[in-house]
């Protein structure tokens, strides 16, 4: 067994770290307060050329394995969250699809504009009547010639408001539940197709979320992805993927906001000595270091496990739901620290308690994980 990374991901991470502390830490206090999409920022990274990360060279990616792209939303995640939303849409679910999928024709037109970031990506599950439940998905795509016509709205889209592009789930069988669900590339500019403006969030400011309108959208045959009424066998290997990139922005969340408390920890005194030195702060420091460390060695596990193609379902739900309670835990915390100034929007703990609440349902709402990892658990033998 061997824990280190390779002398390359180390460089890799030297490099992405630099990048985050040079062009988004000095602005995230900015991005908190305007709320509004730093395309600046976004046109930035897209020239470093991340956004290709995890697809072909041939398309301008850089082909990295799992483990190597986990390092680079790990280190992303230290900055704004909203922007790590928007960039890790892009570069994950909202391109999975056509990379997977997609015609020669519609990844030379839509993938290869979206990895130089000219295009912006959506991924369109949420409806207003279902969220986790996808089952309960009512979109739907009814064949028409040699293409389909689709209809719904999807809501709580990251990057909908601003989108060129969007995959979305629609039902092509909508009595078949999980097993009529389907994968579309709907693009802006096809009749019927609209964008909501911005819905008014808690945290990750940054990232604009908002619906997607689909009103009798006629697309071309080849925008659907993979075979219809497949759709929900695709998805394991991207959530697993999901799952541990979410885990891995909740160890940086907690990170970000713990080292930010121990500064104020060293300096703020109380009773005549700074309250560093009080055993019961030094408690949420320890558990901090602690929880985090063993969260980051299963995410990092279940990452080495996708690239090794070993089934990592379980590690990476457990992995998702141990590294998010440790942050949620650790920003409370991080309040707790600051007693009174955490109340304070001159200070960052409200920001780090704001955006850590996203984790709760991006990647899996815990009660979903937990549910799911008690019953594979109970139908262990021996
Ligand atoms: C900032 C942000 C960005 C988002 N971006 C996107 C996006 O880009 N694309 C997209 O499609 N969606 C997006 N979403 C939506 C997100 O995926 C959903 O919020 C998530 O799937 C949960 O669905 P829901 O909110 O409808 O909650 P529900 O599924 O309605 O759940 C409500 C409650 O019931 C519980 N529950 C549900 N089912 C079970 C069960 N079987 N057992 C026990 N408890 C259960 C849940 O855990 C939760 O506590 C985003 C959400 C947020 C907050």
């Amino acid at each position: 067994m061997d824990f280190r990374f390779t002398d390359e991901q180390e460089f890799f991470r030297a490099q992405v770290r630099d990048a985050v502390d040079r062009l988004v830490r000095p602005r995230v206090a900015e991005i908190d307060a305007r709320a509004e999409f730093p395309r600046d920022l976004w046109d930035e990274f897209a020239r470093l050329g991340y956004f290709g990360l995890r697809h072909p060279e041939q398309y301008g990616g850089m082909g990295a394995d799992t483990v190597t792209s986990m390092i680079f939303f790990e280190e992303l995640a230290r900055g704004a969250c909203g922007f790590f939303m928007a960039v890790t849409v892009q570069m994950l679910m909202g391109t999975y699809f056509l990379g997977r999928f997609g015609s020669e024709a519609v990844r030379e037109r839509v993938l290869v504009p979206a990895i130089r970031g000219e295009k912006i990506a959506a991924i369109c599950f949420t409806e207003s009547q279902s969220g986790s439940d996808l089952g309960g998905t009512r979109t739907s795509a009814v064949r028409d010639g040699d293409g389909w016509v689709l209809r719904g709205t999807k809501e709580w889209i990251t990057n909908g408001p601003i989108c060129d592009f969007a995959t979305v789930v629609a039902t092509t069988d909508p009595p078949a539940g999980l097993k009529g669900l389907s994968f579309f590339l709907v693009e802006q500019g096809m009749p019927g197709f609209s964008r909501g403006k911005p819905i008014g969030k808690l945290g990750a400011h940054g990232s604009v979320t908002g619906e997607v309108v689909l009103e009798n959208v006629r697309v071309p045959g080849d925008h659907l992805l993979g075979e219809p009424g497949k759709g929900v066998s695709y998805l394991g290997d991207i959530l697993n993927q999901v799952r541990v990139m979410t885990g891995l922005a909740a160890c940086s969340i907690a990170q970000e906001a713990m080292r930010d408390a121990r500064e104020y920890a060293r300096r703020r005194e109380a009773f005549g000595k700074t309250i560093a030195e009080y055993q019961l702060i030094r408690e949420k420091f320890a558990r901090f270091w602690a929880t985090r460390e063993a969260a980051r060695t299963l995410l990092y596990r279940a990452a080495w496990m996708i690239d090794e193609k070993l089934d990592c379902l379980r590690e990476a739900m457990a992995a998702k739901w141990l590294a998010s309670e440790m942050c949620l835990r650790a920003v409370d915390d991080a309040t707790r620290i600051y007693a009174g100034n955490a109340f304070s929007t001159e200070y960052p703990p409200e920001r780090f308690f704001r955006d850590a609440r996203f984790l709760l349902s991006g990647g899996g709402t815990h009660e979903v994980l937990l549910d799911y990892l008690g019953r594979a658990y109970l139908k262990e033998q021996g």
